[in-house]
């Protein structure tokens, strides 16, 4: 869309066009910006919005398939079924097919304008009201990487090596990212942008970079790509909202909050198929919020937040538990009822236990043969005469 309206506004800005519609499906508009100046285009994310004369908009979305196309007039085609719109004027003819082509005013522009997010191309993008957006949704980034009302312009193909490029895992969550990790992103999709809008192409390799790596035509890590041109992983991909999302699982599961893969398929409380709270106690995102307070109250810990807080309050006392289990007595002599981490550690105990007197037993064993054998030695063994005496023997 930006290479468009860096055309459109080299060829068109400033003059007065004929309009028309060719295929019927844009006469009233036509007819409203016919003969009016061409005097701005703007691109917002897969949009374009034209304004003619006083406050004229057209706003337009290709869709799929769409393209505006511009020729010299004496080389220009004729339209086809899907010309919706067609200007000519000062030497020039453009036509235009798309799955949106509406005409409004300043009030439809700042309508439409508000429904968009932040575009990556813009020269004067609010990226601190994007992450202020992000930080509180609780969307996956692979979806709000694909929502215009965040993202504007951002497509399947550009959200695969986006989040592939910041190593960052698809199912992370909005409010689970750190502004660092939102800044990856941001800085990342300006990058493969531009490169985008420069070349025509969504390419996230470098030419250079692809043959160093052994596959000097490949032009993107992850999507629509089998193996992972790091690490020589499976390339994983799975449906989401109709769209195929691409990762490598193996480079982009962790961050440095330890959020993996298994963030999509966080174990939750099923009501499909439902846990007794015994078994659902011992995982902290399977508790309901009331459960989880309860379960906070019994260690006399803090029961206020939201259940993320709660959550990871619980899984960092039960993680603590788990280390100071160390400092107990595990002499097996207490009978009291040990939890599973306990039982285990008793058992290793026990293990490393024997094994040690064991070895100690066999060291004991081993000393007193030496000794033995040393004092067979000394009662039996001449001693050999020093190398200087050995010398003056030979000499004698
Ligand atoms: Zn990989």
């Amino acid at each position: 869309m930006h290479r468009v309206a860096n055309l459109f506004c080299k060829k068109l800005v400033g003059k007065k066009l004929r309009a028309t519609s060719p295929n019927g499906r844009f006469i009233e508009g036509a007819k409203a910006i016919n003969k009016k100046v061409f005097r701005k285009i703007e691109a917002v994310g897969k949009n374009l919005f034209v304004f003619f004369g006083k406050g004229e908009v057209v706003h337009v979305h290709f869709g799929m398939s769409g393209r505006w196309s511009i020729f010299d007039s004496s080389k220009a085609p004729e339209p086809t079924p899907t010309t919706r719109l067609s200007l000519e004027g000062s030497g020039l003819t453009a036509h235009l097919s798309a799955m949106t082509c509406a005409h409004g005013d300043q009030e439809m522009y700042e309508y439409k304008r508000g429904k968009l997010g932040q575009d990556p191309l813009s020269n004067s993008p609010d990226v601190d009201e994007l992450w202020d957006r992000v930080r509180k949704s609780k969307k996956a980034m692979s979806r709000l990487l694909m929502d215009q009302s965040f993202f504007a312009g951002v497509g399947n193909i550009y959200r695969a090596e986006i989040l592939f490029c910041a190593r960052l895992c698809p199912g992370l969550k909005g409010n689970e990212m750190t502004r660092h990790e939102f800044n990856r992103v941001w800085e990342t999709s300006v990058h493969l942008m531009r490169i985008g809008r420069d070349t025509g192409r969504i390419t996230s390799i470098s030419q250079e970079e692809a043959a160093a790596l052994g596959e000097p035509h490949r032009r993107r890590y992850v999507y629509n790509q089998s193996r992972c041109l790091v690490c020589s992983g499976r390339v994983s991909n799975f449906k989401e909202a109709g769209r195929t999302v691409w990762a490598c699982l193996h480079c982009q599961s962790t961050n440095k909050s330890g959020i993996s893969v298994e963030v999509a398929t966080k174990p939750f409380n099923s009501h499909c198929a439902k846990e007794p709270l015994q078994v659902r106690r011992k995982t902290a995102t399977k508790l309901t919020v009331k459960e989880l307070q309860n379960e906070l109250r019994k260690y006399g810990l803090i029961v206020k937040g939201k259940k993320s807080k709660l959550v990871a309050a619980l899984e960092r006392h039960i993680q603590d538990l788990s280390e100071h289990t160390a400092d107990l007595d595990l002499s097996g002599k207490n009978n009291q009822e040990q939890h599973g981490y306990h039982r285990r550690l008793v058992s290793h105990t026990k293990t490393q236990n024997a094994k040690s007197r064991h070895i100690e037993d066999g060291n004991r064993e081993r000393e007193k043969k030496r000794k033995r054998k040393v004092k067979t030695e000394k009662q039996f063994c001449t001693v050999r005469p020093r190398r200087s005496l050995r010398l003056k023997k030979n000499q004698v």
